[in-house]
């Protein structure tokens, strides 16, 4: 099947000679159109495929001696088979011959063989080979129907190792393999080397086209190993470069409001606060402060536990934008975030000029015009909103910073919104915050364009929060500490994974209120919480757990962030092998916020192996770092690339848990690319400046980079 023409990258997969309309439709399916994706479409693994030999090589191979054995692959006809013993556990005897003579396989507990298996059969028998009573047998081999001949790209094959590609039921992995087997060394030919010589050869990786032969067809292990590293690299490096250019072009020519931090305006500030910042505090406020005094945008992101005390640090710095008549933003992913923390701004900036505003979803017309209006002319300093700030209709007068609340909960181009430069080319200074921290690994990667800034100690007189994982049976005993807690004039709060009853069998808030209050909390004062209660009716609720009028609140996972009621001293979590470990960990920071001794109690019958690694891992620790480290291994990197949290493509190749050293080397090697050549301008770069647009140019908005 040799084509025509020699194949070119761009040609279609469905061009080719002897694929048709749903052949290409299958490659479709795959993600797969040119012969290029064709090309970059990499083997997920390899099996080891032994020479094959005639029955008679393998006869002398073996010696007749006991415990003597080979490794033999042998091609062959099923001349003949029986099941000895029962249908279901019982063995399989088949006699398999070729030219040269005959071999016994032996199947054992395979009585299910006895129907696949029947005489004419052709086959590839793959096993250890040895001598029983003279006779040469293949026990429990590995073994392959070859009815499909045509279609072994590797017929009478050498050893070697196979590559497995992943594919569909239409199109198996064999189908790819030979349907690229002719093309892959006229494609190899096209490929360009998007790395510079020396570079290259510095690094010591192969080059490109000989780094893919190497993962389509390895001679060995090790060369699939080699290969998979110089794609890796490439990879990284494209990204580093993709995210240092655009880093270097923002702070080249966007410019933010220079906010600079008096001693006086410092005074005025602290003296606002309820309390003196602690050292770490105080470190991360000098580091914001250092920032926005320039005209420089700032891009900070803030990683802080929770409760580690973020809110105050926002403040800080959304007061210095307002000292320089600046407004500033606060964005939470959640309505009740965004009331609470309007709530504790508001008190502590009683009596000052400073005006603070809510802005939210469930503002009536009238409402959120008028606030509109206040943005809009300046009359507004401080506001604190959810996505609804987010609408292209709200417009600010001089908008010098913007807080971004739990970062992760906003898409990139949610947070992108806030940043785009108005008339003047002028945009605000960022400040993104979270609790669940970036591992480090990752932070270097995607958020290769913030600093980063963190709060490592939690303010003072914290005491450490203890966790159990409890068994459902063991529920009540649960309970029965709650009211005690309730009972010292304490509160807590009981969380539960669904609003309503019926869903997969899993406790409600209704129902579980009833239950708990005609048994265990009979004497406690409880209310629910949950998403579609309206925000008057929330807030109030909120309100009177904080003022203590309430004891135990049931809730949804509404209650995830933000909620800060010190007074609250313990935490029940229902099925907590349902929630994901940040989200356990940020419901568990609902306690542990006073001086009290707090505990957390997670009633959980994990039924997968995630599940019981993400309860024994929140049991485990409750430091933050560790935690998303743990997130990190348990889901791998993959969720942390989900298009919500970086909008960048996966990667193909590159593993940030195994690449850590080529992650490394990579960003080295684009910082020095970048600095010599920030626009990748250069003839040696064409090739890498042409993959990086095709590849990041538009979640990376490189487009306007020149
Ligand atoms: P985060 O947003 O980081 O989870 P918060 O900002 O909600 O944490 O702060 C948690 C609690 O710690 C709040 O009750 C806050 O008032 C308190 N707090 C913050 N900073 C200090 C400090 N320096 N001293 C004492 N208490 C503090
Ligand atoms: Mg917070």
């Amino acid at each position: 099947m040799t084509p025509i023409k020699p194949p070119r990258l761009n040609d279609a997969i469905g061009d080719l000679p002897g694929i048709g309309p749903r052949t290409t439709e299958a490659y479709s399916a795959l993600g797969l159109e040119t012969l290029s994706d064709l090309l970059w479409h990499l083997p997920m693994r390899y099996e080891h495929e032994r020479a094959e030999m005639t029955i008679e090589q393998a006869e002398t191979l073996v010696p007749d001696l006991e415990g003597a054995q080979e490794n033999v692959a042998i091609r062959g006809e099923i001349a003949a088979i029986r099941s000895v013993g029962g249908r279901r556990g019982g063995r399989v005897e088949a006699t398999l011959e070729d030219d040269t003579g005959s071999i016994q396989l032996v199947f054992f507990n395979a009585g299910w063989l006895r129907s696949k298996l029947n005489p004419g059969i052709r086959l590839v028998a793959e096993g250890k080979a040895r001598r029983w009573r003279g006779y040469l047998q293949l026990a429990n081999p590995t073994w392959r129907i070859e009815d499909d001949e045509a279609e072994d790209p590797n017929p009478g094959r050498e050893e070697r190792h196979r590559p497995v590609y992943p594919g569909s039921e239409r199109l198996p992995s064999r189908r790819i393999e030979a349907t690229l087997e002719p093309l892959l060394e006229p494609l190899l030919e096209q490929v360009d080397d998007p790395l510079p010589e020396d570079l290259r050869r510095g690094r010591e990786l192969p080059r490109l086209a000989d780094a893919l032969h190497a993962v389509h067809r390895p001679s060995q292990p090790a060369d699939a190993v080699d290969g998979r590293r110089r794609l890796a690299y490439d990879e990284l490096l494209l990204l580093q470069l993709g995210v240092m250019m655009k880093r270097r072009h923002l702070r080249e020519t966007l410019k933010a409001p220079a906010l600079e931090r008096t001693e006086d305006i410092d005074q005025r500030i602290r003296a606002r606060l309820p309390f003196a910042l602690t050292s770490d505090q105080d470190k991360v406020c000098g580091e914001i402060s250092g920032d926005v005094s320039r005209s420089v945008p700032m891009n900070r992101l803030l990683q802080g536990d929770v409760g580690s005390g973020k809110t105050a640090v926002a403040l800080y710095a959304m007061l210095l934008a307002a000292a320089h008549d600046h407004q500033a933003v606060l964005l939470a992913p959640t309505e009740l975030l965004a009331e609470q923390h309007h709530a504790s701004i508001t008190r502590m900036l009683e009596g000052s000029d400073v005006q603070v505003d809510l802005f939210t979803g469930t503002l009536g017309t009238a409402e959120r015009r008028s606030l509109r209006d206040r943005l809009a002319s300046g009359a507004s300093h401080l506001v604190i909103g959810t996505h609804a700030l987010l609408s292209d209709d709200v417009v600010f007068n001089r908008l010098g910073l913007v807080v971004i609340d739990e970062q992760h909960r906003f898409g990139v181009e949610q947070r992108a919104r806030l940043r785009r430069p108005d008339a003047h080319g002028v945009i605000p200074h960022v400040l993104v915050m979270t609790a669940t921290p970036i591992p480090r690994t990752l932070a270097l990667t995607v958020f290769g364009d913030l600093d980063v800034s963190s709060i490592r100690h939690r303010p003072p007189g914290r005491q450490p929060i203890v966790s159990r994982i409890v068994e459902p049976t063991n529920a009540p005993k649960v309970y029965g500490y709650l009211a005690e807690r309730v009972a010292a004039g304490e509160q807590g709060y009981v969380v539960v994974p669904a609003i309503d009853e019926g869903d997969l069998g899993l406790k409600s808030v209704g129902s579980h209120r009833a239950m708990l209050a005609s048994g265990p909390l009979s004497d406690a004062r409880l209310d629910v919480v949950h998403g579609r209660l309206s925000q008057p009716e929330r807030e109030s609720i909120m309100e009177r757990f904080r003022a203590g009028e309430i004891d135990v609140l049931v809730a949804t996972v509404v209650i995830e962030v933000g909620v800060d009621v010190p007074n609250a001293t313990m935490m029940v979590i229902e099925h907590a092998e349902r929630f994901g470990l940040a989200q356990l960990h940020q419901l568990r920071g609902r306690v542990g916020r006073g001086t009290a001794r707090s505990v957390c109690a997670f009633i959980g019958d994990p039924t997968t192996d995630d599940g019981r690694k993400r309860l024994e891992a929140i049991g485990g620790t409750d430091d933050g770092f560790k935690i998303a480290e743990l997130d990190l291994e348990i889901r791998g990197p993959g969720e942390f690339f989900g298009a919500r949290q970086s909008g960048l493509p996966p990667f193909r190749v590159a593993n940030l848990l195994e690449d850590l050293d080529l992650l490394r080397l990579a960003q080295r090697d684009a910082e020095d690319w970048i600095s010599r050549d920030p626009r990748l301008q250069a003839a040696e770069a064409t090739e890498i400046r042409a993959q990086l647009m095709s590849r990041y140019g538009q979640a990376l908005g490189l487009g306007d980079v020149g």
